[in-house]
């Protein structure tokens, strides 16, 4: 059985991330989804783990090989509990994919037995990102070209509540 992880900070799922989702479950027997708690210094999250983990269930029901998890610390760490050594991640632009090329030879220098499928984006989503779902979002502009309805329904829950 072949199994991968999905790695990411998923904040929030965007229809780019479940296009790639959509694409490794056919490729992979079981797919884990896998939230990062840490957060890099870059980008500050805005929804919870909890609120991230309940968005990505919900947009992934159709699908039935998939498990989503948070974990903390190293992501090899992690592969490595889970004696996964498969990555997935996607990529957009060129600089997407030198950025996933050094992170393959990081995650390969700390466990030499990983390995990075990288799926290209999909051309309709290949300017979604999360970082811009964040923004419009906080100045409450449309975002239903980049995130899945049942998450944009349970966000506006969430605003209400
Ligand atoms: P990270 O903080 O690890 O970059 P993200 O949640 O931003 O986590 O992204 C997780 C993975 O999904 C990364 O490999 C990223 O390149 C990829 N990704 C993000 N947006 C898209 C998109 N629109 N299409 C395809 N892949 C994407």
């Amino acid at each position: 059985m072949v199994q991968a992880v999905f790695p990411g900070s998923f904040d929030p799922l965007t229809l780019g991330h479940l296009s790639i989702i959509n694409r490794a479950s056919q490729l992979f027997d079981e797919l884990h989804i896998a939230i990062a708690e840490n957060q890099s210094a870059s980008k500050s999250a805005i929804w919870s783990l909890a609120d991230r983990k309940q968005f990505i269930e919900a947009a992934t029901q159709h699908l039935s090989n998939i498990h989503v998890h948070i974990f903390s610390g190293l992501l090899v760490n992690f592969l490595k509990a889970k004696n996964i050594p498969l990555l997935v991640r996607g990529a957009r632009s060129a600089v997407d994919w030198n950025y996933e090329s050094e992170l393959f030879h990081v995650y390969k220098m700390l466990w030499p037995a990983v390995e990075t499928v990288v799926l290209p984006a999909d051309i309709q989503y290949d300017i979604v990102s999360s970082t811009y779902v964040r923004e419009i979002w906080k100045l409450g502009g449309d975002i239903s070209g980049m995130v899945p309805s049942v998450i944009i329904e349970l966000m506006e829950q969430k605003k209400r509540s």
